[in-house]
């Protein structure tokens, strides 16, 4: 790979840091700065950030390590990240996987092509679903993939046109806004929000939050005033902090990306409202790497606020009000949309969950009470200054107040954002994104609920069928096994490896989930499943550890015919296969040729 002139990355490292105050807690920030700056995070700039920032070059190594978007090998100089998610498969990206890999002469595992010019690898959903397949040639977004689009990114790749010159419609995001209810229907002129908040008061404010029943958006569902209240009265010293958890990495949703695409403005007022609410002077807005093409426009939005008094210093008149937000993006690891783990990371760390207690709202970001919400949730909170809780609380049902956001995908006519009240059911659903023959849904992303047609009956909201918007549609014609698969890939591929049970456990079950797919596997295996998932649940460290069977538990219980087909028909392990054991070799040599097979007949040698 041609090395850039001038770039030494001594250099970059110490104008990097110099950016960032010195700041050791800037690290991930500072790890994706020197970066961009050298495309890869060569072993000197690792050292020199180790030595400029005081820290062990070990602590530097394990930070840059963990995050999947940072590189400690050198990249094509287009690095090309194929969205892996199921969606995203029956979009036909293998294929086009597959094309593109041989027009560039890679292998679609990472390599570097020949002429240095291109990588290709899988990365987890990139939250593009309902206009897949997706790409991310060098952190931008390509939607709608097809053979033509995948000949013309190789011949731009060929003459080796830089990005930002290639067709603008390559990068078109649509917002793909199906159906609005009260949030994506309310408008908000920036400071509306905050001037009724003012005149309620910091205690008027809680109240009203209060009376709306208003619960977190993000999954678990914790009641938001309860939160907010917990965190003022923590007796931890101040600053408190406002964080903004917009990581979202389940598979199969994208209705943040939407929300902070075109109602930014919702966002940022209802984490100023949880500021004044609280007495916070600190916000983050926590950016998952897949959206760092909305940088730009966020800082903009920021910045406008700023320029409007709407953040700073003495915020709308108030003496004692001063909060400002800035934006941290994440590296490409779907763990640290747990909200310790995403403090973690703030903190310059490897995104590795805390042990709860203490909990954020008294220990949160450097140990301060600090709120960690969704980005829907926020802006719920905004929409409802303006719109009156009374109103909010009357819409959904009796344990879920207002209105779900969904991400639809899958098999349907017109997949994107719906908005519904909470108690909308499945088939209402199904009826208006036009989905026909559908065999399940996954509700809630890969950890959630898998639906048969039975149960289609059921509502969404917190009670019955609970979701932070993940809504995947799989007609008959896919197979659900192979739907279970992907999602026990992506919980092996996203465990952060800080406890065993979870770190081997998953490597085990996508094992097992292979064994299957090859035809290997016998009833001794479908018990070894059900036996890993028993020590997943009660010995993980946290909720990716203890769901990360749920695809298998569920489409085990609804479609075990799909498992029962891959069976062998005996009921103890088989025997060990030399031959599938040389698959690996094999593909790693490049043979494919009949003698690198081992053949039945050899048996009697
Ligand atoms: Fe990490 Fe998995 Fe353990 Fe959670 S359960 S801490 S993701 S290894």
């Amino acid at each position: 790979m041609k090395k850039r002139v001038g770039l030494e990355p001594e250099k970059v490292v110490r104008e990097v840091v110099t950016r960032n105050g010195g700041d050791q807690s800037r690290l991930v920030q500072i790890l994706r700065e020197v970066q961009d700056a050298l495309t890869w995070l060569p072993p000197a700039a690792l050292t020199a950030i180790a030595n400029t920032l005081k820290i062990s070059r070990a602590h530097v190594e394990g930070v840059a390590g963990f995050y999947s978007f940072f590189y400690m090998k050198p990249v094509g100089q287009y690095r090309i990240l194929f969205s892996d998610n199921i969606t995203d498969r029956m979009l036909g990206a293998p294929k086009l996987m597959s094309m593109m890999s041989r027009i560039l002469g890679v292998d679609g595992t990472g390599r570097i092509s020949g002429d240095g010019a291109a990588s290709i690898d899988v990365t987890s959903c990139t939250g593009m679903c309902d206009q897949g397949p997706a790409i991310l040639v060098n952190g931008m977004p390509i939607t709608r993939l097809t053979q033509d689009r995948v000949r013309k990114i190789c011949d731009l790749v060929s003459v080796r046109a830089p990005v930002s010159e290639w067709p603008k419609e390559f990068f078109e995001v649509t917002d793909n806004i199906q159906r609005k209810d009260r949030l994506l229907n309310s408008r908000l002129e920036p400071g509306a929000a905050m001037r009724v908040a003012l005149g309620m008061g910091r205690d008027g404010v809680l109240a009203e939050i209060a009376t709306s029943r208003l619960r977190g958006r993000g999954g678990a569902g914790f009641t938001t005033a309860a939160k907010w209240e917990a965190a003022k009265k923590a007796a931890n010293p101040e600053p408190r902090v406002v964080v903004c958890n917009a990581d979202e990495g389940e598979p199969g949703t994208f209705k943040d990306r939407v929300l902070l695409n075109s109602y930014a403005d919702h966002v940022f007022e209802g984490m100023t409202l949880c500021a004044y609410a609280i007495g916070a002077t600190q916000g983050f807005l926590y950016l998952r790497g897949e959206y760092r093409y909305m940088l730009p426009q966020l800082e903009q939005a920021l910045a406008r606020r700023r320029t409007l008094g709407l953040l700073g210093r003495t915020i709308m008149g108030v003496a004692d009000f001063n909060f400002d937000i800035e934006i941290h993006l994440g590296a490409g690891a779907y763990i640290c949309g747990e909200e310790t783990a995403l403090i973690e990371s703030l903190e310059g760390k490897r995104g590795t969950p805390r042990i709860r207690p203490p909990f954020p709202v008294t220990n949160g970001y450097m140990g301060r009470p600090t709120v960690v919400n969704n980005v829907e949730t926020l802006a719920k909170s905004a929409a409802i200054m303006i719109a009156g809780a009374a109103g909010f609380s009357a819409t959904g049902t009796s344990q879920s107040s207002g209105t779900k956001l969904l991400s639809i995908a899958g098999d349907c006519a017109r997949p994107g954002i719906y908005e519904y009240p909470f108690g909308v059911n499945i088939t209402q659903i199904l009826e208006d994104c036009g989905a026909h023959n559908v065999q399940a849904v996954q509700a809630g992303g890969a950890s959630g609920m898998c639906l048969a047609p039975y149960e289609f009956n059921r509502r969404i909201s917190f009670e019955n069928v609970p979701t932070a918007g993940s809504f995947m549609i799989f007609d008959i014609s896919r197979d659900m096994f192979e739907v279970a698969r992907n999602f026990v890939h992506f919980f092996a591929h996203e465990s952060c490896g800080f406890c065993t049970p979870c770190r081997v456990g998953t490597s085990l079950l996508k094992n097992l989930m292979d064994k299957m797919h090859d035809g290997r596997a016998a009833n001794y295996d479908l018990s070894e499943i059900m036996r890993l998932n028993n020590v997943l649940k009660t010995s993980s460290h946290c909720g990716l550890g203890t769901s990360a069977c749920n695809p298998v538990e569920t489409t085990m219980a609804k479609f075990m015919h799909e498992y029962v087909k891959r069976l062998q028909p005996v009921d103890f392990e088989p025997a060990f296969d030399l031959d599938q054991a040389l698959k690996t070799s094999r593909q790693l040599t490049g043979r494919g040729d009949a003698n690198a097979h081992i053949h039945a007949e050899r048996e009697t040698w």
